[in-house]
């Protein structure tokens, strides 16, 4: 069996691992797939996957990759499967992950941690990243076959590194979110479409984004002169901000809580820094 045809296992067909089973068909691997609710395994199995009656059953693979809802319910699942490479894309903390990555060791599993930066749709699309921590020799014997799923990044030894990027990037998507929401509600209450507003939105995110680069440098450095824009500037924006959502009749919940802190910031003596100097107030 060369490295283009290896025997995966998968454990778990929610949405997300139904996709990751799906992805590795299509890439010509012997899949073996097991899930608590064995029906959802009918479409997987109509294309060649076979079916693993229990978790043990589908442990006899070359690798076994595990994605199920969260660290808890996969602990007696992963106790019973046992397998011999195991990668983990279940979502949890740093601290469950390395938990993990040591039980692994003490029953003698090689495991690689993993998350995925995408949607099932996404997975095995150009788009899809996975990022891995964890063991780099048994990620790199892998990687013909996580290829498959995504564009895999390895971060690092310490098994929780994957966990606590996956964590800092969906809180940049979150925050991200919450303010586009915030932003609907604003000009909604002037009638203003979703369909109207977003493609200003979608232009105005791509373009903060060309901010970061800028305001990491300045943490990295800890120099946060600027003659572009101030922290107090910036606060005061935001106390419009509030005061216009308070006006207009919808929530202040997303921007207060940013005007809490850069507030924060300012009584400390960052007014006239830049708006990177908002870190020192959360570290
Ligand atoms: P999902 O569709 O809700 O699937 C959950 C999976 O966990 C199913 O296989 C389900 O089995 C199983 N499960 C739940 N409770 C169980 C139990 N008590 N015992 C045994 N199995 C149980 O979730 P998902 O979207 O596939 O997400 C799976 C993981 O991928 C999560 O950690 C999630 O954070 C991560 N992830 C998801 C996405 C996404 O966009 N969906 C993106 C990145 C990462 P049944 O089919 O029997 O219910």
């Amino acid at each position: 069996m060369g490295e283009s045809n290896k025997h995966v296992s998968v454990l778990g067909l929610g949405r997300m691992g139904a996709a990751l089973a799906e992805a590795l068909l299509g890439a010509g691997h012997d899949v073996t797939v097991w899930n608590r609710s064995p029906l959802k395994a009918g479409p997987l199995l109509d294309r060649g996957a076979r079916l693993a009656a229990t978790p043990d059953e589908a442990a006899a693979a070359d690798v076994v990759i595990s994605c199920l809802s969260t660290y808890d319910i996969q602990r007696p699942v992963l106790e019973a499967a046992s397998p011999k490479v195991l990668v983990n894309l279940t979502s949890g903390t740093p601290e469950q992950a390395r938990e993990t990555a040591k039980w692994a060791a003490s029953a003698g599993i090689d495991y690689v941690d993993g998350v995925i930066m995408a949607v099932p749709q996404g997975i095995g699309t150009p788009g899809a990243r996975i990022l891995y921590s964890g063991q780099e020799p048994v990620f790199e014997a892998q990687r013909g076959v996580l290829e498959v799923l995504g564009e895999p990044v390895f971060l690092g030894g310490d098994a929780g590194l994957a966990a606590l990027y996956d964590l800092a990037l969906l809180g940049m998507m979150w925050s991200a979110m919450g303010g586009y929401l915030h932003a609907l509600a604003l000009v909604g209450t002037e009638g203003v479409t979703p369909e109207q507003f977003t493609p200003m939105a979608s232009a105005w995110h791509a373009a903060v984004g060309g901010f970061l680069p800028g305001i990491g440098a300045q943490v990295g450095s800890g120099d946060y002169a600027t003659d572009v824009s101030a922290l107090d500037i910036n606060a005061a924006g935001l106390a419009l901000l509030v005061e216009t959502s308070r006006a207009q009749g919808i929530g202040t919940d997303v921007p207060a809580a940013l005007k809490e802190l850069f507030d924060r910031a300012v009584a400390a003596g960052h007014g006239s820094h830049a708006i990177a100097s908002v870190i020192e107030e959360i570290r």
